[in-house]
């Protein structure tokens, strides 16, 4: 069998939008990848805490990638009872993959440069390649730190990544102008989120209510 391709996108999907789910298309379709595994944050180490529950979160993710083949749901940061560190996340996934199978983790570019304040971050190349999604309009200039990991560890094309981890690529998209913060306050201030979520997340967060309170 040849390695599986599996890419990771972190978030705390509060709630997830079609900015998530049309860049986790795209980058599965492009490099070819077997799935793109959306992985809810339980309690994020580095910003305040979700506004809706873990279980509300996960129903939402669930609901949005149900009949959508390349885009799975991994729930496992949700079952444990402590912050969710990426590099955990992804020793956990790596120990239920076959050796040569490519993990390959999602990240924005100003999530990418905030990389050296993660925990145990040096070894997170150990585990997975780091697929940086850098926006047309963004300014490129990588902090010092990461400089000679870039200079050691980057690969210009996403398409010739090569093993099971370790190296670093980049892609270039330009993200849908929509965030989980403007869609909380929408729906705090009475308003739709009609097209802005799919249809089935939109109808879980009028079944149960949502958001509705003001943020
Ligand atoms: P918030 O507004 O609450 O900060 P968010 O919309 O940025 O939330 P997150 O759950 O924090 O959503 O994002 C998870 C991941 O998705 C992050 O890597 C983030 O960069 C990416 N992302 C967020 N919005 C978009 C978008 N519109 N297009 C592409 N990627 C996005």
């Amino acid at each position: 069998m040849s390695p599986r391709r599996i890419g990771v996108l972190g978030g705390t999907f509060d709630p997830v939008h079609i900015g998530h789910l049309r860049s986790a298309l795209e980058v599965a379709q492009s490099l070819g990848l077997d799935e793109v595994r959306l992985t809810p944050n339980a309690r994020p180490p580095h910003r305040d805490m979700p506004q809706v529950s873990a279980v509300n979160r996960l129903a939402m993710v669930e609901s949005a990638v149900k009949d959508v083949r390349l885009l799975k749901v991994d729930a496992r940061e949700l079952q444990r009872d402590k912050p969710s560190y990426t590099i955990e996340t992804l020793e956990s996934m790596r120990a239920e993959l076959a050796i040569d199978d490519q993990l390959i983790l999602l990240l924005g570019w100003d999530a990418f440069c905030g990389l050296p304040s993660w925990h145990r971050w040096e070894e997170l190349l150990q585990h997975c390649h780091i697929l940086v999604l850098q926006r047309p309009d963004a300014d490129s200039e990588p902090p010092f730190a990461l400089r000679n990991l870039l200079a050691a560890r980057s690969v210009s094309d996403p398409l010739a990544l090569k093993g099971p981890s370790g190296q670093i690529t980049f892609v270039w998209q330009t993200p849908l102008a929509v965030s989980a913060t403007q869609i909380r306050q929408l729906l705090a201030s009475g308003k739709s989120v009609r097209f802005l979520v799919p249809d089935a997340v939109l109808a879980y967060i009028e079944a149960n209510g949502l958001y509705r309170s003001p943020i």
